[in-house]
């Protein structure tokens, strides 16, 4: 069948197609060292899970208001109140299935053709692709290792044109782990502001952050830059909570209409019991973000402790989210892994790797980041252990 000029030039996500390629291997009943998604491995909290239960007996089992429960709307409210100072009302927020969607509903109600959209590199797998699928284009803006993979304000203010739309912000990054620091924050608000560029600002590890970094909501940065922001975060990362695909908006209320109207044509509303549970987790106790915070801590320093044994890779320590990104071009055309396998790309390299030493890392080249490679460490040290033991093994053989 004939497919839309849209879908035929779409990739599926790199992440999740990694992840498929480690499952097949997997249920060959090949031991696989698995690094490739970024899914906390933690069961979602207790207190969650039971507020999920006593909905669906409650029989809170409709279809709920398109852009989601009031009571959702209003603990998002609250949680932002809480956490960062800012105020936004209930007719701020949409609930969408993920933030993955949020992103979508934000780039299909405020992009299209002949719209430029500002990405950083390396960026997450689907920027580009959902700015793509809009009609915009992607316009990338290549950060520096020196930098930590932050994208500086005066790069910004240079990738401004006409067209431009949107600038799409991911603080911490997904794949570097950078969190930004608020000086730099600072001055992206202040040029988006001077400007008038809209701002998506992708928080979803806003919870994960490291070694004394600090993650401020890009909303509260400058006067003015709220009215400017368009904040996506979720209950995925913080909560252990990928399963349910629950993420939200905070953004001005005609952009907030305007997702409603979408999403309330294209999937009527996210799922009605995780929105409960989310509920909980948002008004419940806070204990079990520091938790796992605690643990993702301890597999951060040991990864990077173990990165940093190894010759002739190069990385920004990650200061957010569960993510190392390094550089393993050095190792291009070298004789690799027990087969003395020469590769010349990053996509290649992980393949070698997966074939010869049954670890699975996600390419660079998905990130817009050529001769890097990403190791999800949202997984158990002992499975770290091994697993960088036989990426070491598999460089220097
Ligand atoms: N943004 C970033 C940067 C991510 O890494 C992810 C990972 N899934 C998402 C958004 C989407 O989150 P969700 O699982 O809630 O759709
Ligand atoms: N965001 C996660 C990752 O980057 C989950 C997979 C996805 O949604 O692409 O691995």
């Amino acid at each position: 069948m004939r497919l839309s000029p849209a879908v035929q030039s779409l990739k599926p996500s790199a992440t999740i197609a990694a992840a498929a390629k480690a499952k097949e291997l997997v249920a060959k009943g090949v031991k696989v060292y698995e690094f490739t998604l970024g899914e906390p491995d933690f069961i979602t909290p207790a207190h969650i899970r039971d507020a999920a239960k006593k909905a669906m007996d409650a029989g809170h089992t409709h279809y709920t208001a398109s852009g989601g429960i009031l009571e959702l709307k209003k603990a998002v409210c609250a949680a932002y109140q809480r956490d960062y100072g800012v105020e936004y009302q209930p007719n701020q927020v949409m609930i969408s299935n993920g933030a993955k969607h949020s992103i979508h509903n934000v780039l299909a109600a405020m992009c299209g053709p002949g719209d430029e959209v500002i990405i950083p590199t390396p960026y997450w797998v689907s920027y580009s692709a959902l700015v793509e699928l809009t009609g915009a284009t992607p316009v990338l803006v290549e950060t520096s290792l020196e930098s930590g993979f932050t994208l500086q304000p005066a790069q910004f203010e240079a990738a401004i044109t006409p067209r431009t739309r949107l600038l799409m912000l991911n603080n911490p990054c997904n794949p570097t782990g950078s969190a930004y620091p608020i000086s730099t924050l600072t001055g992206l608000a202040e040029v988006a502001v001077k400007r008038q560029i809209p701002v998506l600002s992708d928080e979803i590890y806003e919870k994960l952050i490291y070694e004394g970094a600090e993650f401020r909501c890009f909303a509260t940065l400058v006067p003015g830059v709220k009215d400017l922001t368009i904040i996506v975060s979720g209950v995925s990362k913080a909560y252990a909570m990928t399963g349910w695909r629950i993420g939200w908006t905070l953004a001005p209320v005609d952009v907030t209409k305007a997702m409603d109207n979408l999403q309330s044509q294209e999937t009527s509303n996210p799922c009605s019991v995780s929105q409960y549970a989310a509920v909980a987790a948002l008004n419940g106790p806070q204990e079990c973000v520091q938790e796992m915070l605690v643990e993702f801590r301890k597999r951060r320093n040991y990864v990077l402790g173990r990165l940093k044994e190894i010759p002739n890779i190069q990385f920004a320590d990650p200061t957010g989210a569960f993510y190392a990104f390094f550089d393993v071009s050095s190792y291009f055309g070298k004789p690799l892994g027990a087969n003395g396998k020469k590769v010349d790309n990053s996509s290649d390299f992980c393949t070698a790797l997966l074939e010869d030493a049954n670890v699975a890392l996600v390419t660079g080249d998905a990130f817009g980041a050529p001769g890097y490679v990403r190791l999800s460490f949202a997984t158990g040290l002992d499975v770290l252990e091994a697993g960088i033991d036989r990426i070491a093994k598999f460089l220097n053989p």
